[in-house]
């Protein structure tokens, strides 16, 4: 239960949050973002929380950095992975100081110019190419050939790739991140990952539709690809950087219900799934243990999801815990 201080009460209270429309200016430009506010339960005043001022300030980060195209430290991140370099030398072969990147993984807001130069890395593995060989005098010859070596793989990667589906992608993340992952629960966290995700981002994660089986919701191809590991974990080679084949905000709602749920093992998880309406719905007129390929309705999905979202009074992904949480504790209540 989320709790602020309201001065009014003089104490921890809880509290509701409503979003307003409001801006901010910034070097005389102004921004516009949606605002939090926590209000009391109690006595309806406006209450402080630094969960809500930081989600606030997480915000205009958000907003400044979009309106201005300049680039996340999550995306500068991405490029430490991507190309498999440390901070200090990526800093280095840029003609930066040696901390300049640590300052913008700490938060610092980059220029309009530095922001361009990480982007074009990021985006462009043939600009990364013609930067460490211009300036392969800069970093250690171990650095250089770590990064040569990525640079082959990951080019070998894109065509791979090209040939894959996004929902087939999405569950080797999911087996490659999750680790410990049964058939069964891979299916049940891509159930919740396509809900939680259209919830907060308002789109589909993939869009395969999934059935309403007796053990819960079911991607079929995916259960044909992954049926051999019958109940135990799924072990295969993903022999190429999965995490850099889904985008940022896919991977925020995949980690998040990964930890929340992945946690509980899959009998678990068709329990919970077996007290949701789009599963419940999917099977009507049906007995418990019939089988059955009905299609359960995305719509369903939508508004089930959109409703949980705001009955929790989801913040940010992290709190899809609250979520995993309760429907855990019911399914050991019976
Ligand atoms: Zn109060």
């Amino acid at each position: 239960m989320n709790k602020g201080f309201c001065e009014e009460c003089n104490s921890l209270v809880e509290y509701e949050v409503k979003e307003i429309n409001d801006s901010i200016e910034i070097k005389g430009k102004k921004y516009n973002y949606k605002r939090l506010i926590g209000y009391c339960k109690n006595c309806g005043e406006e209450i402080s929380s630094s969960e809500i001022n930081d989600e606030n300030l997480n915000r205009i980060d958000k907003v400044y950095r979009n309106e201005e195209n300049i680039i996340t430290t999550e995306k500068i991140n991405k490029i430490l992975n991507k190309y498999k370099i440390g901070k200090k030398p990526l800093s280095k072969l840029l003609g930066w100081g040696e901390i300049t990147l640590i300052r913008y993984l700490n938060g610092d807001v980059p220029s309009k110019v530095y922001s361009e130069q990480l982007y074009n890395i990021l985006n462009n593995e043939d600009y990364m190419s013609k930067l460490i060989e211009e300036n392969k005098g800069l970093i250690t010859e171990r650095a250089y050939n770590n990064v040569k070596e990525t640079i082959r793989k990951l080019k070998e990667k894109t065509f791979e790739c090209s040939i894959e589906k996004e929902i087939d992608i999405i569950a080797k993340y999911i087996i490659a991140i999750g680790k410990e992952i049964t058939p069964l629960a891979l299916q049940k966290i891509l159930y919740y990952a396509q809900g939680f995700y259209k919830a907060f981002f308002g789109k589909f994660l993939f869009e395969e539709d999934c059935q309403a089986w007796v053990h819960g919701p079911v991607f079929v191809d995916i259960y044909e690809k992954y049926k051999e590991f019958k109940s135990a974990n799924i072990f295969i080679d993903i022999d190429y950087d999965i995490e850099d084949m889904i985008v940022d905000e896919k991977r925020e709602i995949l980690d998040a219900v990964i930890k929340y749920f992945g946690y509980y093992n899959g009998k678990a998880l068709e329990k919970m799934s077996h007290y949701e309406t789009p599963w419940i719905n999917a099977r009507k007129g049906l007995l418990p243990t019939e089988n059955s390929n009905n299609i359960i309705n995305k719509e369903d999905i939508k508004e089930y999801f959109e409703k949980v979202k705001s009955k929790y009074d989801m913040l940010n992904v992290l709190d899809i815990k609250k979520y995993s949480d309760d429907q855990f504790k019911r399914v050991i209540e019976i």
